[in-house]
């Protein structure tokens, strides 16, 4: 027995062992692909969940040294859609049976802001009969305005903490009171005290991080005990400090093969969670998602965006299907998805069942 299929024969899997497990070449990270389908067949089931992305906006106050959208780029033209626009994409989302958005921006906390987001959560529960689940991945804000949208109709929130390990955090971040570390770690215990189903993720591949720090990631998700992840290979935007660093990338194909094993050995750790095949895989390689499929994700996410809107809410570069209409890419995905051996839950909402546990604990 190899070192690597001996680890996979563990009930739970220590740092030493997940750095293993990250650092496995491409022999060994056949077994560990392996293992992580038949987790994800035996937990979660081959179903792919749906959800529809709608890019709300690309104002945002804040100024990560990795995104293309921050406030202190001025390359990009400023949008924010209307709420006719929202509502649009909402309903495409319904009738076509996705039973489930997500609603993302860049971060504001102004009143504006919050009241407008408020009101096209109820018009959207409104106007779908309170079918559609709602997903919101609007950055950190207090937890009076978590609970207002909570209660206006989301379940569902997204905060990536983007690296896990604080050193690496203030790298890829201006060091002020906006961007704390602390401040998201507690962001994120916010949004689960008020009783959402909550998300985060990392980036993969980023300048300065290592397979230590990748296996700290995980183990982060595990001890926030997480309902859902999203997490993909980190692409440089040229408009960005961070661009500087990109002497000490890995090449893109790495970051891709590192990507998917985070997703196999995620699945892994954590057999009940939802795992999202993320777009900037599908960056890297046309069957990217499809791949993480196969590695153990269960989620993807169709771009529902006005195609207007697209060229504008690049936060990282290459980002593709800037230019398809969301019929089109509800067939292709259909078509990869098939290929990949799963099968898409129209009309599901597909709530982790990690999140249904630990509500239900003796269900
Ligand atoms: S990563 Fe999010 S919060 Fe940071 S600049 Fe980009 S959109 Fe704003």
């Amino acid at each position: 027995m190899t070192r690597v299929e001996e680890i996979l024969e563990k009930g739970s899997l220590g740092k030493e062992d997940i750095v293993a497990l990250l650092s496995a070449g491409e022999d060994d990270s056949v077994a560990i692909f392996r293992k992580a389908r038949e987790v994800k067949k035996g937990s979660v089931g081959n179903k792919v969940y749906f959800r529809g992305l709608i890019e709300y906006s690309n104002y945002c106050a804040k100024n990560c040294f990795y995104c293309g959208i921050r406030s202190g780029n001025s390359r990009y033209a400023r949008y924010e859609m209307l709420d006719d626009e929202v509502l649009e994409s909402a309903r495409y989302a319904w009738e076509n049976r996705f039973a489930s958005i997500v609603l993302q921006s860049g971060e504001r906390d102004d009143e504006a802001f919050i009241a407008k987001i408020e009101r096209l959560i109820h018009r959207m529960q409104e106007m779908t009969r309170h079918e559609l689940h709602i997903t919101l991945s609007l950055g950190e804000q207090k937890m009076e305005t978590y609970r207002r949208w909570f209660q206006a109709g989301a379940h569902r929130y997204l905060l990536r903490i983007e690296d896990a390990n604080p050193g690496l955090y203030r790298k890829l971040h201006p060091n002020d009171q906006r961007h704390s570390y602390r401040g998201r770690v507690e962001a994120l215990k916010a949004l689960r005290a008020t009783g959402y189903q909550v998300g985060t993720g990392v980036m993969i591949g980023l300048p300065f991080q290592t397979v230590s720090d990748l296996a700290d990631d995980l183990i982060f998700f595990r001890d926030l005990d997480i309902d859902m992840v999203g997490m993909g290979p980190y692409i440089e935007h040229k408009d960005t400090p961070l661009y500087e660093h990109r002497d000490r990338l890995l090449p893109l194909g790495d970051r891709l093969r590192l990507s998917l094993k985070m997703v196999a050995v995620l699945r892994i750790m954590m057999k009940d969670i939802n795992i999202a095949a993320t777009t900037a895989l599908q960056a890297i390689d046309p069957i990217g998602r499809e791949k993480a499929l196969q590695a153990g994700a269960n989620v993807i996410m169709p771009n529902l965006t006005p195609v207007k809107y697209r060229q504008d809410y690049l936060l990282y570069e290459n980002k593709p299907c800037l230019d398809e209409e969301a019929e089109h890419c509800k067939s292709c995905l259909e078509t990869r998805i098939q290929m990949a051996g799963d099968t898409i839950a129209y009309g599901e909402w597909g709530d982790s069942k990690h999140f249904e546990k630990r509500k239900n604990p003796h269900e």
